[in-house]
C-alpha cells in the first residue's frame, strides 16, 4: 500500500444554537446552544478528512466541549506521521495518549476514516463492513413539555414520515405517565417509541410511573435510572423493554449488560464511545448478543450525522431500530452532502469517505493547529 501520513491536524469551533429554543432533560438540564468541535486531519500528498464531536452541553455524559479540544491537544502530536488507515492502531496511539475520553477521540478518529475512504475511493459504510440496502429510519427527539404539546411534536414528526420517536420525560411519575399517553395517543402500525428518562428517575418513580399507565402501551423505556445497581434493579421488576444508553460507553459496559442480562438494546452514540472504530466493535457485540441498537450521537451537525449515517448502513435491518437526526437539534450547517432525509429515512451516499464538503465559511480560522 502506497504511503499515506498525518502531516497536519486543524481543529475549528463552532456554536451551534438549539433550533427550537430551550432543550430540556430530566433533572431540570436545560440547553440552548451546543460548542462543536470539528477536526480536519490532512495528510502528506494533501488529502482532508473530516471529524466531529458535539457534546450534549456539559451534564449528559462525561464529556464536554473544552474537555473535547484539550483531549485533541493531548492527542493529535503523537498521530503526525502515522497511517491514518490504520484505525485501530491509530486508537492505540490515542488510548496510550489519554485515558478515556472518548469525546476528544471520537473527531480524530471519524477524520481518519474519512481519509481511510478518500485514499480508496469508498464510502466508509463499505469499508465497516458493507452497506446494507434499506432507507434507514430517522428518530425524532420530543423534548420534555406538557402532555398535548409533545402529543403535537409527534405528530408533526408523524406528518414529515418519521417512524420512530425519542419522548424524553422528567421524573415525576403522574406527569411522565401522562407525557408518555399524551406522546403514543395518536400511535400508528409500525411506529417506534423511545421513552427516554436520561437516567431521571429513581426505581421507586419508575416503578410508580409504569403502574400509572394503561396496561399495552408500545414502548421502550431507555436509561430509567443514573446508576447499573437502579436499572437492574428495575429491569428484574417490570416487563417494558430496557434500552441503555448513558451507561452503555464502551466495550466493558456493553460486556456487562450482556453478562447481567441488564437490556434489550443499546443507543450508540458514536462520540460517547469513542469512533467509528470503538462503534464498530461495539455494533459487532451487540448484533453478537442479538440486541437492537439505535445509532445516535450526543448531537452533532453535519459531519457527525455523516459518521450516523454510514455506521447505522451497516447494521442488519431486524437490529436497526433508527438513526437519530441529529441535525435538526441545531440551527445553522457545517458541511454539505448527499444526507436528505425523505420520508422520515436516510440512505448513506456513494461518495468516498463521509461524503461531506465542509462550509469554510462557517468554520473560518482553525482555533489549534497541530504538525
Ligand atoms: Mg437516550
Amino acid at each position: 500500500m502506497s504511503e499515506l501520513k498525518i502531516a497536519e491536524i486543524d481543529v475549528f469551533q463552532v456554536d451551534l444554537p438549539y433550533s427550537g429554543g430551550v432543550y430540556r432533560l430530566s433533572g431540570g438540564r436545560e440547553y440552548r446552544t451546543f460548542d462543536a468541535t470539528i477536526v480536519r486531519i490532512t495528510t502528506q500528498n494533501g488529502l482532508e478528512g473530516w471529524g466531529e464531536s458535539t457534546p450534549f452541553g456539559a451534564n449528559y455524559v462525561a464529556a464536554h466541549a473544552l474537555g473535547v479540544r484539550s483531549g485533541i491537544a493531548e492527542i493529535a502530536p503523537r498521530l503526525i506521521g502515522l497511517d491514518p488507515r490504520r484505525v485501530d492502531r491509530i486508537n492505540d496511539s490515542m488510548d496510550a495518549a489519554l485515558i478515556g475520553h472518548e469525546h476528544a477521540k471520537t473527531a480524530l478518529d471519524v477524520a481518519c476514516w474519512d481519509l481511510f475512504g478518500k485514499s480508496v475511493g469508498l464510502p466508509v459504510c463499505e469499508l465497516l463492513g458493507g452497506r446494507t440496502e434499506f432507507r434507514m429510519p430517522v428518530i425524532s427527539t420530543i423534548s420534555i413539555d406538557e402532555p398535548d404539546f409533545m402529543r403535537s411534536r409527534v405528530a408533526e414528526h408523524r406528518a414529515m414520515g418519521y417512524m420512530g420517536h425519542s419522548v424524553k420525560i422528567g421524573g415525576d411519575p403522574a406527569e411522565d405517565a401522562a407525557r408518555i399517553a399524551g406522546a403514543l395517543a395518536d400511535k400508528k402500525s409500525g411506529e417506534y417509541f423511545i421513552v427516554d428518562a436520561n437516567g431521571g428517575m429513581t426505581v421507586e418513580t419508575a416503578i410508580r410511573m409504569l403502574r400509572l399507565l394503561p396496561h399495552g402501551l408500545d414502548f421502550v423505556l431507555e436509561a430509567p435510572c443514573a446508576t447499573w445497581r437502579e436499572c437492574v434493579s428495575l429491569r428484574r421488576r417490570t416487563d417494558v423493554p430496557i434500552i441503555a444508553d448513558e451507561l452503555a460507553i464502551n466495550d466493558a459496559s456493553i460486556v456487562q449488560l450482556i453478562a447481567d442480562d441488564a437490556a434489550e438494546g443499546v443507543g450508540l452514540k458514536i462520540s460517547k464511545n469513542g469512533g467509528l472504530t470503538k462503534g464498530r466493535r461495539h455494533r459487532d457485540i451487540c448484533l453478537a448478543a442479538g440486541y437492537t441498537m439505535s445509532v445516535q450521537e450526543t448531537t452533532g451537525s453535519d459531519i457527525a450525522f455523516a459518521a450516523i449515517v454510514h455506521l447505522g448502513q451497516t447494521i442488519p435491518e431486524r437490529y436497526l431500530r433508527c438513526v437519530l437526526e441529529s441535525r435538526v437539534v441545531l440551527s445553522g450547517k457545517t458541511a454539505d452532502g448527499a444526507f436528505d432525509v425523505i420520508d422520515g429515512r436516510v440512505v448513506a451516499p456513494n461518495t468516498p469517505g463521509l461524503g461531506v464538503a465542509p462550509r469554510m465559511d462557517v468554520l473560518r480560522e482553525p482555533v489549534a493547529s497541530y504538525r
